[in-house]
């Protein structure tokens, strides 16, 4: 299996030292991210256990991990707000997100309005205890950061009965930089005039592409998820949603040599690495 670039007390020590005059973001696998700023933090789309693996054991689609846990969620006891793109385990992790509340009492969980009762029968809160938040309206402000919502393709666009998306990216706006992170996403038509209203510093991006066969849905594949870049722009990709389960993984390195052709700024991190942004 391999390893983290920092984990557990190493990570922590990082973590607590990064400079707070700084924006500092640690990829934590999959689609998970911690962002740091002054003494505020932010976790994206946290996936730190290993329900899965035990979920699908011994079934005809087992979730291998490939990449050992970077931190246990109860060891993140300085969280402020965490968001969930979308329903899928590894986005809205029960045996994340429960252990995290526990040790979070004023947490805000973030939630796409059309999954609130999902959420919150999965996180074991009532519907009242989460935040939700729709895609193109006014954004959700905790501590420094300032959270906006777009709609996301997980291949198609879908909304509940009341036009609420229920697969969202994120645009979040911290320390005068601002953060697109898809969620699970396909291009569609409209993305790049919706995000477009910003300029996006750093985009948080999917590159393991999707195979029906195999099981694997909707995600940007490395050249869509450069072309993404390229067209709005943007000043650093960084690619995530591999190296976590065997079976929808990919190498980073089409996606390296893709971004090096059409010119995007990119920065590839291994689990536990930080990626630190000088105002
Ligand atoms: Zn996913």
């Amino acid at each position: 299996m391999l390893k983290p670039l920092l984990q557990d007390d190493v990570f922590l020590e990082d973590v607590h030292a990064a400079d707070p005059d700084n924006l500092h973001l640690w990829w934590l696998g999959q689609s998970g991210f911690l962002v740091k700023w002054g003494n505020s933090h932010l976790l994206i789309d946290p996936y730190i256990s290993d329900s899965l693996t035990q979920k699908y054991a011994n079934t005809d689609k087992p979730h291998v991990r490939m990449t050992e846990r970077v931190i246990a969620p109860e060891r993140l006891d300085f969280i402020e707000v965490v968001t969930s793109s979308h329903n899928h385990s590894d986005h809205l992790d029960g045996e994340t997100l429960i252990p995290l509340l526990a040790v979070n009492p004023g947490l805000t969980v973030i939630i796409p309005r059309a999954n609130l009762a999902f959420a919150a029968e999965r996180l074991r809160v009532p519907v009242q205890r989460l935040t939700p938040i729709r895609a193109m309206q006014d954004p959700i402000t905790v501590g420094p950061f300032r959270i906006q919502a777009v709609p996301s393709a997980h291949e198609t666009l879908e909304t509940d009965e009341h036009g609420d998306h229920k697969y969202l990216g994120y645009v979040i706006t911290v320390a005068g930089r601002t953060i697109y992170h898809s969620g699970d996403a396909c291009p569609y038509p409209g993305l790049v005039e919706s995000l477009k209203k910003w300029t996006i510093d750093l985009a948080l991006l999917p590159i393991n592409g999707r195979d029906p066969k195999r099981g694997v849905a909707g995600n940007f594949t490395a050249g869509e998820a450069v072309e993404l870049g390229h067209a709005i722009h943007v000043g650093l990709v960084i690619p995530c949603h591999y190296a976590m389960f065997e079976f929808n993984s990919v190498s980073p390195d089409e996606f390296i040599r893709l971004a090096q052709t059409r010119q995007v700024p990119y920065q590839v991190l291994a689990n536990g690495e930080r990626v630190s942004l000088p105002e």
